[in-house]
């Protein structure tokens, strides 16, 4: 027997109403922000990612798909969105509209990590970049909508959390501290964390390891650090979030797990759980368009992970909306009842309205099972004596009521239930 691979899941139909429901959140929320859709290749050249996301990171060094088509292109299948959007911002000379373009993308990704709740080898990625501005009003306007877009998910129980790391002229002064912090405990580091030390003291700071961990809480704070551009960036950032009536903490210890933000950073966790259950996070990243090739542009961006929204969904016994089905369901009894019933569902559907039937020849009894277990809020039924009249046995599932009705009021009828449940788009 063949199953998914490992760290993957199969989205039944069953559970598709949550991803529609989210999508349709992300799209109409972005409709409201002022943001546009974009979609990008789900593989990207190899060096796409390790330049920006950073050879020290988890995603870089341990987690990419990457592999060699066979023309021998170096490629790796998506493990964030972010770099992607940058590159295409290049590409097509998104510079030249006007300032700060503003895109989003709904996303698969994928990252070779130990499966466990929430955390998936092949996972779903909403997300949306501000590129082309570096007023901190525009990073408030990019965490309010993830906040607002989470909230009209119908999740309450969140917490915002917020940083800043500084910008080029201020990080190393805060890494050679953290550095100096760190080599006093070099030796009870765990092996990455002891590279890291080397390569990226910042990312001793998301290490998964307890011990590691531990050291965390003395450690020296990027806002110590800032330089009075970045220090008052922030300040002005904390002003902005009180204007939109978003209550934040400070976490010291927030860096986010890739390498290119710069200033501001910022995470949307679940009220009762840590950094590990993350819903989405995002930040600044002053260099990244500039480091992949860019005019020097400013931008910033979030990305949140739909299997953790749904989680939490579900979690909260929070409401969502089922898809519409088909409102109709068709049952016959004899051969020419049936001739009727499929003459009947093609018009029924070319005019707008669902319907499903039975096609073999089961009893009455057996069709309006059938039609129970698919929530059929009315069904038609035709057998001889109908073929015969030209009317039709409606009967409405809910009270179990019926009535025979001409096709003319049975159209009327229709009409009325179909403007109320027409298919979400
Ligand atoms: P990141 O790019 O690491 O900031 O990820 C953005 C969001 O994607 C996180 O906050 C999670 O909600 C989600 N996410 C990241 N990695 C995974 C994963 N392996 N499985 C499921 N969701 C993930």
């Amino acid at each position: 027997m063949y199953q998914v691979p490992r760290g993957t899941q199969d989205i039944l139909p069953g559970e598709q109403f949550y991803w529609r429901y989210i999508e349709q959140r992300a799209a109409l929320l972005c409709q409201l922000y002022g943001y546009e859709r974009i979609d990008t290749p789900t593989f990207e050249e190899t060096q796409l990612f390790s330049r920006s996301v950073g050879e020290a990171t988890d995603i870089v060094a341990k987690e990419m798909y990457t592999f060699k088509d066979k023309g021998g292109n170096e490629l790796t299948l998506k493990p964030e969105g972010t770099a992607p959007v940058c590159r295409a911002y290049i590409e097509h000379g998104l510079h030249n509209r006007p300032q700060p373009v503003k895109l989003y993308y709904l996303a698969t990704t994928f990252r070779y990590e130990r499966p466990q709740a929430g955390r998936y080898r092949q996972h779903h990625q909403f997300g949306y970049e501000a590129i082309g501005d570096d007023d901190p009003a525009l990073d408030g306007e990019v965490i309010d909508l993830a906040w607002q877009f989470l909230k009209s998910c119908g999740l309450s129980k969140l917490k915002l959390e917020l940083n800043s790391i500084g910008c080029r002229k201020c990080r190393p002064g805060y890494m050679a501290s953290l550095k100096e912090y760190y080599s006093g405990y070099a030796s009870t580091l765990c092996p990455d964390c002891k590279i890291r030390l080397e390569r990226n003291p910042l990312r001793l700071l998301d290490c998964k390891n307890p011990l590691c961990q531990k050291l965390e809480a003395s450690a020296p704070r990027s806002i110590d650090f800032l330089c009075p551009e970045c220090a008052d960036h922030f300040r002005q950032l904390g002003r902005y979030l009180e204007l939109l009536g978003l209550t934040f903490s400070e976490n010291h210890r927030l860096v986010r797990g890739l390498d290119y933000y710069t200033r501001t950073v910022f995470e949307i966790q679940p009220e009762a759980d840590g950094a590990q259950s993350t819903l989405g996070g995002g930040g600044r990243y002053d260099d990244l368009i500039e480091e992949l090739g860019g005019r020097p542009t400013p931008a910033l961006g979030f990305a949140a992970g739909l299997e953790r929204i749904i989680l939490n969904l579900k979690k909260e016994r929070a409401p969502v909306p089922a898809l519409p089905k088909p409102p109709v369901f068709i049952a016959h009894i004899g051969k020419a009842a049936k001739d009727e019933a499929v003459k009947l569902a093609a018009g029924l559907r070319r005019g707008g309205i669902g319907v499903t039937g039975a096609l073999g020849s089961r009893s009455l009894k057996a069709q309006l099972r059938q039609a129970n277990s698919l929530d059929a809020r009315y069904t038609i039924i035709i057998g001889d004596e109908e073929v015969k009249s030209g009317r039709v046995i409606l009967r409405d599932m809910t009270t179990s009521e019926q009535k025979t009705v001409s096709p003319g009021e049975l159209e009327g009828l229709l009409r009325q239930l179909a403007s109320k449940t027409s298919p979400q788009s």
